[in-house]
């Protein structure tokens, strides 16, 4: 009996199809990292998105409208984070059902509890965010403001990429709570995760507080979650003096996204 296409059927025939001319410009002008690709690495890259874009679902804020620049800027940048990973079997971040996108940095309005339980209610202006499916019975969804993934894009070196650092709390989620650990292999590979990003974790936090400067962003300071997408925008961003600065560090992220930005093949 003839069953409906399966999954890998259909993104064999969706990558036999020629690429759409527009897509290399776009990559070009917004995915910095583009450029610096080997040959093979480009191709992989374009494979990811065209699945990427194919498969999820890009919603625009109310009264603006979503374009396709968008969609391939977007999906690219976050493919860098599966760029090792062979495209037919690819998750494509399988908690995230859609990707919100809106002009500019949004306002949304915050809640906070402090001493006394006294609530403090006001509005923060926010470049992106994820919200995941895990345990709440909603899909999970992404939103970012296109003013900043251009700008992430556009510089490949500042350690700054909202959609580097959205996608990594995406990965962080997909099995569980948001806690700093995306899926490792093993727990021997957990254990090392652990015992490295918590001494840097340290490191940062003290840093942060003595006003000192850092490599990562101090808003890695926060907590394990933050410090996870704050290293992988750096790891992407800023390879060379990572690898020099914090060797470690660097080490567990390249045993876990599987290739090096710095340099060197998918291999
Ligand atoms: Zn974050």
């Amino acid at each position: 009996m003839l069953g409906w296409p399966g999954k890998k059927t259909r993104r064999r025939k969706l990558l036999r199809r020629p690429v759409e001319a527009e897509w290399t410009p776009f990559l070009l002008r917004n995915v910095a990292q583009f450029a610096q690709l080997y040959t093979e690495q480009r191709s992989r890259l374009l494979d990811h998105a065209r699945l990427f874009v194919a498969e999820k679902r890009f919603e625009a804020a109310l009264g603006y409208q979503i374009t396709q620049e968008m969609r391939v800027t977007i999906a690219a940048q976050a493919c860098l984070l599966l760029l090792a990973e062979d495209p037919i079997r690819t998750r494509y971040f399988p908690r995230i059902r859609s990707i919100i996108v809106y002009p500019n940095t949004y306002s949304a309005p915050v809640k906070s509890t402090g001493p006394a339980g006294v609530v403090t209610e006001g509005r923060n202006w926010r470049a992106g965010e994820a919200w995941h499916g895990v345990g709440s019975g909603v899909d999970g969804y992404i939103v970012l403001s296109w003013a900043d993934v251009r700008r992430g894009g556009a510089n490949a070196h500042d350690g700054r990429n909202v959609v580097l650092h959205e996608f990594a709390h995406a990965l962080d989620g997909e099995f569980g709570s948001v806690e700093g650990a995306p899926m490792l292999k093993d727990k021997a590979e957990y254990r090392a995760w652990a015992q490295v990003f918590q001494r840097e974790f340290d490191v940062l936090r003290a840093a942060a507080a003595h006003g000192e400067p850092t490599l990562l962003n101090k808003y890695g300071a926060q907590s394990p979650a933050e410090f996870f997408a704050v290293a992988t925008e750096a790891y992407f961003e800023q390879p060379r003096q990572m690898k020099q600065m914090h060797p470690e560090l660097f080490g567990q992220l390249k045993r876990y996204y599987g290739w090096d930005p710095g340099g060197g093949g998918l291999g």
